[in-house]
Formats: C-alpha cells, sequence, structure tokens
C-alpha cells in the first residue's frame, strides 16, 4: 500500500521560515530579537546536543539566545534564582529548563517558578491547566508539533478514534487534550495497559510516545492509520530509533513520520514559535 512519509524537516523549516518572518517584522518594530533563555544543569550528554540544537534554531530564525549552564552539583535554590532573575529580565521572552535535571532536584520545584508567560516549554501547572480548559497562550512543543504534522498530512481528525501512547506531563497527557480539542476520540494507552494491539487496531490516529525501540508493528496498526512516532531510542550501535518499525509500519500506515526527521525538529520549530508568541505578548 503505498503510504504518505510525513516529511517533518521538510515542515518544520517552513515552520521556522515564517517563525524567521515574525522574529524580523518583531525587530523593525521594537528595535530587539526576541531571546530565549535555555538553563542546562549536569552533563547529560543528549541535553548538551538538544541545548545546542536549540540556540543554533534561534540564530538561524534572527532570535538570541542565553544559555545559563550549571555542574551536576548546582542547588536547586541555585537554578530557581537564576529563574526569578531571568523573570525579570526584559530582555527575555524565553525561559526554558533542560530536562532531564540531577536527580537531587526537584522538577515540579523548577517549573512552578519559571513565570508562565515566559514558559515557552508549556510545563508550567497554570500553562497545563489552560491547556485543558481552553487552550493555553504556550502549549508543550513536542505535542503541538504532533498535531501540526498530522493536519499537515491530511489527517481528518474530527471523529476520528486516536491512541495516544504514553501519559508522561510533556507529551502523552498533553497531546491527548490537544487531540480531543480536535475532537477525537481518545484512547491514552500506558505500561499497565493490556493488549495495545486491541486498541491499536481501532485506531485511525497513533501518536507513540512510550520510549521503546520498533515496538509498534505493522501487524498491530489499523490499514491506513495516520502514525506519528515520538520516540526517540538511542540502539547500541549509536543509531536512533523511533517506537515504531518503519519498514512493517509502512506498509499498513497511511501516513507515517520517520525517525529522525519526524517529530524532533518540529518540537524545535514549535519552541521557537512559542518565543516568538511569548515575545509578541510581552510587547503587546
Ligand atoms: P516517559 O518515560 O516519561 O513516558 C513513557 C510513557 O510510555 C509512560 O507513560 C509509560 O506508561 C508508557 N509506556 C512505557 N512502556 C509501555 C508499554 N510497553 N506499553 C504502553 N505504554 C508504555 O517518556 P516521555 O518523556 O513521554 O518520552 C517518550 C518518548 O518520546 C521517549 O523516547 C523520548 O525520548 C521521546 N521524546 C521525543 C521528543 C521529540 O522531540 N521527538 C520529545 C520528548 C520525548
Amino acid at each position: 500500500m503505498a503510504y504518505q512519509l510525513i516529511d517533518g524537516k521538510a515542515i518544520a523549516r517552513e515552520v521556522r521560515i515564517e517563525v524567521k518572518r515574525r522574529a524580523n517584522e518583531f525587530f523593525i518594530n521594537t528595535g530587539v530579537k526576541p531571546k530565549l533563555a535555555v538553563i542546562l544543569a549536569g552533563d547529560n550528554p543528549a541535553s548538551q546536543v538538544y541545548v545546542a540544537s536549540k540556540k543554533k534554531a534561534c540564530g538561524w530564525v534572527g532570535m538570541e539566545s542565553a544559555s545559563y549552564e550549571f555542574p551536576s552539583s548546582v542547588s536547586e535554590k541555585e537554578i530557581i534564582d537564576t529563574i526569578y532573575a531571568l523573570n525579570e529580565d526584559k530582555s527575555v521572552n524565553g525561559i526554558l529548563v533542560q530536562l532531564p535535571l540531577p536527580k537531587h532536584i526537584s522538577e515540579e520545584n523548577v517549573l512552578r517558578a519559571v513565570s508562565k508567560d515566559k514558559d515557552v516549554d508549556g510545563f508550567h501547572p497554570m500553562n497545563a491547566g489552560e491547556l485543558m480548559r481552553k487552550g493555553a497562550n504556550l502549549e508543550p512543543c513536542t505535542p503541538a508539533g504532533c498535531i501540526y504534522l498530522l493536519k499537515k498530512a491530511g489527517a481528518l481528525l474530527s471523529g476520528a478514534n486516536a491512541v495516544v501512547i504514553g501519559r508522561s506531563n510533556i507529551v502523552g497527557k498533553p497531546v491527548a487534550m490537544m487531540l480531543l480539542r480536535e475532537n477525537c476520540t481518545v484512547t491514552i494507552c500506558h505500561s499497565k495497559t493490556k493488549n495495545l494491539k486491541d486498541y491499536l487496531q481501532n485506531a485511525d490516529i497513533v501518536v507513540s510516545a512510550m520510549g521503546r525501540a520498533r515496538a509498534i508493528t505493522g501487524d498491530m496498526l489499523k490499514k491506513g492509520a495516520y502514525v506519528i512516532d515520538v520516540g526517540i531510542n538511542r540502539m547500541e550501535d549509536g543509531t536512533i530509533a523511533g517506537d515504531v518499525d518503519f519498514e512493517s509500519a509502512k506498509e499498513v500506515a497511511g501516513a507515517i513520520t520517520p525517525v529522525p526527521g519526524g517529530v524532533g525538529p518540529m518540537t524545535i520549530a514549535m519552541l521557537m514559535n512559542n518565543t516568538m508568541i511569548a515575545a509578541e505578548k510581552q510587547y503587546g
């Protein structure tokens, strides 16, 4: 069966081009560039790569970025004090705390400290709550990227059966809320779900964020399903695999994202978009 490859890299580029246009307009109107502050604690190599790509993307769209890097031994207070200072700093429009944080630091306390108006990751409890009610000004980047990809690929969301695999606060739950807002009938599956395949066989839309390499195979999917693979799983040979076994899934799916080159680039593009939204709101 012919499937549609959902090219996240190309779609993310379109989003970044539009953000670049807005950032330029913002600069013309205000004389300043939108600015993202990134906080990185510890020496997690993956986090260092993510932060570098986020900073590179800022440069690409014509935004400023600044990073605040701390050793793993940093105290929670030191990070929170830095966030408070950034909240007050008018030259900073967006604040991102790269997760995971060192184990002795409470992510909850740190994420709560970020001003809700500069919370470009959309993780602050106020923004998470607003997402559930009527939609938040700043919504989590990866879930927003998933919805953007589905719409761009032409998925008919209203009335569709959507299965989200994973219930984390940063991907599973918010993407489920967004699909509900699009009038999907949403089922959230997780590590305690029995017979995942039974749910998937009836799913027109699948968003997988479970972090299990190639766990979803073609035989589990409904013919023609739109499959969004959020998973990033590092394999022993150094390559990256998604949650979905692409080779077997593409024989059944109607549309599917690759890994890499699917959701990953969209996450960064949506972060740029959120920083733009935050800057525009702060300048009225
Ligand atoms: P997480 O570990 O917090 O959550 C994983 C979820 O999967 C849990 O809710 C768990 O219940 C569920 N799960 C685990 N095993 C399962 C199973 N066998 N069957 C059904 N459900 C199962 O992870 P997360 O932070 O939500 O991230 C999920 C994946 O997405 C990871 O691979 C992560 O690297 C990736 N990710 C990618 C991006 C991106 O930009 N592409 C962004 C964030 C996360």
